[in-house]
C-alpha cells in the first residue's frame, strides 16, 4: 500500500480514501462517488475492525461479502481496494492505540466504551498505510466523523476530511450494513427512528429553540412503540458535538438517536441549519 501510494503521489495524483467495513450499499458508494469527483485516484478499504467491537457485540457475525463488494467497487471504477487481514493490521505483540478523549466519551461512547478507541486506532493505521489527501466519511456516523476530525486536527494529519450526507432507503430508513439483521416486522418498526427525527426537524423549523422540548416530544413518539429501546436522544452543535441549552440562529445542530430494535442497534441523525 505504501509503495502504491508513494508512486501515485510522485506522479502528482490526489488520493481519495474511503474506509469501510464492507457489505457495501449505496451509502458507501456515495462516498466513492464524492471521492471520484474530488480526487484523481480513489482507494477504498474493507476491514472489519475487531478493536471497535465490544466483547458482547457482533464482530463475528458482522455481514461480509468480499466478492460482491469487489464487484461493486469495480463497477464504480474504484482504483484500488485495500483489504488487509486482521493479523496484518494487529500482529501478535501489537500494543499501540490512539484515543481521542472528551468527544469519544459521550453518546456512542457511553454505550460502547472502547468503540471510538478502536475506530481512531484503525483509521490512524489506515491513514498511515494509504496516505490519502482526502478521506470520506458518512454523516450517518456523525459522532465518528467528529472524532476523526478531532484526531486529524490534534495529530496534524495533512488530510482533508469530507463528510457526506446520509443515504436512506425510499421509506427513510438510513442505509446500514446492519439492516440485514432486521426481520420484516422490525424493519417497519425501525422507521420510528426517522419519524422522530423528522418530527424534531419540524418543531425546530417551527421555531422551537429549547432542545429539551424537542427531545421530550421525540420521546413521546418512542413511548408509543414499546418494542424499540431507546439508548439516547441528543441535540449537539455541529462543530464541537456539545449539548446546548438553546438553539441559536446561524448555527448547525445534529439531532442524534440510538435505539435497539429487537437485537439490532441502530443509529441515525438529522442535521438542521438555523
Ligand atoms: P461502515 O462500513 O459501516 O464502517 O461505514 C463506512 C463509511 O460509510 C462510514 O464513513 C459511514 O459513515 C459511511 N456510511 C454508512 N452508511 C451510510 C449511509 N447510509 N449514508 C452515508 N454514509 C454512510
Amino acid at each position: 500500500m505504501h509503495s502504491v501510494s508513494r508512486s501515485l503521489k510522485s506522479s502528482g495524483k490526489k488520493i481519495g480514501f474511503v474506509p469501510t467495513m464492507g457489505y457495501l450499499h449505496e451509502g458507501h458508494l456515495s462516498l466513492v462517488k464524492k471521492s471520484k469527483k474530488l480526487c484523481d485516484v480513489t482507494i477504498a478499504s474493507i476491514f472489519v475492525n475487531p478493536t471497535q467491537f465490544g466483547p458482547s457485540e457482533d464482530y463475528k457475525k458482522y455481514p461480509r461479502d468480499i466478492e460482491h463488494d469487489n464487484k461493486l467497487l469495480k463497477e464504480h471504477n474504484v482504483d484500488y481496494l485495500f483489504y488487509p487481514s486482521a493479523d496484518e493490521i494487529y500482529p501478535s505483540g501489537y500494543q499501540t492505540y490512539v484515543e481521542v478523549n472528551e468527544i469519544s466519551k459521550k453518546f456512542e461512547g457511553e454505550f460502547r466504551p472502547e468503540h471510538f478507541k478502536g475506530v481512531t486506532t484503525i483509521v490512524s493505521i489506515l491513514f498511515n498505510c494509504v496516505e490519502p489527501d482526502y478521506a470520506f466519511f458518512g454523516q450517518k456516523d456523525a459522532q465518528q466523523a467528529a472524532v476523526i476530525k478531532q484526531m486529524v486536527s490534534d495529530l496534524k494529519y495533512d488530510i482533508e476530511i469530507v463528510v457526506c450526507p446520509i443515504v436512506r432507503e425510499a421509506d427513510g430508513l438510513a442505509m446500514s450494513s446492519r439492516n440485514v439483521y432486521l426481520s420484516p416486522e422490525e424493519r417497519t418498526k425501525a422507521l420510528t427512528i426517522y419519524k422522530s427525527l423528522l418530527y424534531a426537524r419540524k418543531m425546530i423549523e417551527g421555531k422551537e429553540r429549547d432542545p429539551q422540548k424537542v427531545i421530550g416530544n421525540m420521546k413521546v413518539i418512542f413511548n408509543e412503540e414499546k418494542s424499540i429501546k431507546l439508548d439516547y436522544i441528543g441535540i449537539v452543535n455541529e462543530y464541537g458535538f456539545r449539548e446546548v441549552d438553546f438553539l441559536e440562529e446561524g448555527n448547525e445542530y445534529y439531532i442524534l438517536v440510538a435505539a435497539r430494535v429487537g437485537n439490532t442497534r441502530l443509529i441515525d441523525n438529522e442535521l438542521v441549519r438555523l
